[in-house]
């Protein structure tokens, strides 16, 4: 039986499977991370493509499965575990010592994947690309270009530590049992160093959440109540320094206005 409560569908599409594979870009020489193998569809795949495969799965039901679905399999670890709770940097010093690169390739679980990219991103773990499986309007977000509805502080967090490509989106007929959402395939690929230079940045992602606290509200508004309102008239200066119009909204602000607005908002200790 599936277990709804941990993101349980299982991809049936052998094309999807390719696709998924050929855009991690794995050979000989590189390893994959697969997080959540289930009954081990993609991990067989990721088995030809790389050197090494390490999947974590937190079903102990599933363990017995997978160890006899890739017995035939020497280059597959199955590591039972919950991956939010797992030391990755540690894992993937130990499991992939001899690998020239690595990459994260999973159909994620829908109800933790912003956790899990988050993780996999804010731990600056030594990856090249991330493809993964999420559901099609959260892979919209994390790619979306300011001006747009589907742009918010996930877009720029993920912008921030990577270049975004969305692969395809995939009908929810090739999934058992079907998810009740359209999905995407999405392949980050990691940036050797930020787009912005930031004098914090824990600082710049509190600002870039705050400007989108309401969203319908304007920058103004929004870091004023960040800020303090008795800081109002001073911020709408600053705002204007860094050539940002008062009245926009968080959501039509690019990656390096956000980075200047921060940076000058810092060095005020307004909101310390
Ligand atoms: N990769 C398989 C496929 O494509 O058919 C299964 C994908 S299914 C969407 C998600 C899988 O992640 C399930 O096997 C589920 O048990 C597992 N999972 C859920 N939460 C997890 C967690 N926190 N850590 C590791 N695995 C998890």
């Amino acid at each position: 039986s599936f277990k709804k409560s941990l993101g349980q569908n299982f991809l049936i599409d052998q094309n999807i499977l390719n696709k998924i594979v050929a855009a991690a870009e794995l050979d000989p020489s590189k390893g994959a991370l697969e997080i959540g193998p289930g009954i081990g569809a993609l991990t067989q795949q990721l088995a030809q493509a790389a050197g090494r495969v390490t999947a974590v799965e937190i079903d102990n039901r599933l363990i017995p499965i997978l160890k006899d679905v890739l017995s035939e399999n020497d280059n597959v670890e199955v590591v039972h575990g919950d991956v939010l709770k797992l030391d990755l940097a540690e894992l993937i010093e130990r499991q992939f010592k001899e690998m020239s690169g690595v990459s994260v390739v999973a159909n994620l679980p829908y109800y933790v994947t912003t956790p899990i990219l988050m993780k996999l991103l804010e731990e600056k773990l030594p990856l090249e690309h991330i493809v993964v499986m999420i559901q099609k309007e959260v892979a919209e977000r994390m790619a979306a270009k300011p001006g747009g509805k589907a742009y918010g502080s996930l877009s720029v967090a993920v912008q921030y530590y990577c270049e975004p490509k969305l692969i395809c989106t995939v009908p929810h007929t090739v999934f058992i049992p079907q998810p009740n959402v359209d999905s995407a395939v999405i392949k980050l690929s990691l940036r050797d160093k930020p787009p912005v230079d930031v004098k914090s940045e824990s600082y710049f992602f509190r600002v870039v959440q705050a400007s989108f606290a309401q969203r319908r509200k304007t920058i103004t508004n929004n870091l004023g109540a960040f800020v303090g309102k008795e800081h109002r008239e001073a911020l709408i200066e600053l705002l204007q320094g860094c050539g940002i119009d008062p009245a926009r909204r968080g959501e039509t602000l690019s990656l390096s206005e956000f980075a200047a607005v921060s940076d000058a908002l810092l060095a005020t200790g307004w909101s310390d």
